[in-house]
């Protein structure tokens, strides 16, 4: 594991009953990585994502993260899961909190910052994502794009060390897609180590230093965007981009 290794994957294994849907993921992402997770649907992408921050737990194999590794049971879970910010493809913003509301609560509530210091983090946060205006908004009321840029700015509230997004402008509408994936790419550029299961071809090529193709529970192929999109050597990549590009 070198100096640089944030997270690291040896041999995860994942069953859901008799379905095995992770079988064998052996990788590890450096600081400051962007990597894009692509792949058909119900290859096992959401899966390994939520195993990254024990939303879902390991049947073998062992991750470890900032350190800590995540199938010990010593290990407290919510310390981890407190530098790992998630964003889903469904926003999950708190529906009875204002934008405001959702962004402070987990920093004030976790203790990981004063109340004076997540407002101000807060407000800097809407700011920066062109949201300050609902600062006192209900998320009912915000289209699919803002919910989700409030979304990214709640799991920035954290200041984790890495960012999960799962299919995170899956659910938008075409015109809203732009938005969010260009706030993604500026939180690229100041050096977040990002895990991306994405369709967004373009921006996997564009922002991610790293792609990997998963299928059947299986990384089948990991590389530049050059090598796995230009270069692809396994058929059922080949097969995938023929159908997505
Ligand atoms: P992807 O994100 O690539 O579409 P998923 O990780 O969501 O794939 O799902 C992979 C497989 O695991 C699917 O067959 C799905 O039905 C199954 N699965 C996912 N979550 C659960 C769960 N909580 N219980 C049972 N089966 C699940
Ligand atoms: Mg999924």
């Amino acid at each position: 594991m070198g100096i640089n290794t944030q997270i690291e994957v040896t041999d995860l294994h994942k069953s859901f009953g008799k379905n095995e849907v992770l079988k064998g993921i052996t990788t590890t992402f450096e600081k400051g990585d962007v990597v894009c997770i692509i792949g058909p649907s119900g290859s096992g992408k959401s899966t390994f994502l939520r195993s990254l921050n024990g939303l879902e737990a390991a049947t073998s194999g062992d991750i470890i993260v900032d350190g800590f590794n995540l199938t010990d049971k010593n290990t407290d879970i919510n310390l981890v899961r407190q530098n790992v910010g998630m964003v889903f493809q469904h926003f999950n913003l708190f529906p009875n909190m204002t934008v405001f509301e959702n962004i402070t609560y987990a920093p004030i509530q976790l203790k990981k910052q004063s109340k004076a210091e997540a407002e101000e983090k807060a407000l800097h946060l809407l700011e920066a994502v062109g949201l300050l205006e609902k600062k006192d908004t209900m998320p009912d009321m915000l289209s699919g794009g803002q919910k989700q840029r409030v979304a990214i700015a709640r799991a920035l509230a954290m200041d984790p060390d890495v960012m999960l997004f799962d299919e995170p402008t899956s659910a938008l509408d075409p015109e809203m897609v732009g938005d969010v994936l260009d706030l993604m790419r500026r939180i690229a550029d100041d050096g977040m180590t990002m895990l991306i299961v994405t369709h967004e071809m373009g921006f996997a090529r564009k922002v991610a230093n790293r792609v990997i193709f998963t299928d059947g529970g299986l990384i089948l192929e990991d590389g530049t965007p050059e090598d796995v999109f230009d270069h692809p050597k396994h058929p059922r990549l080949q097969d995938f981009l023929s159908k997505v590009l």
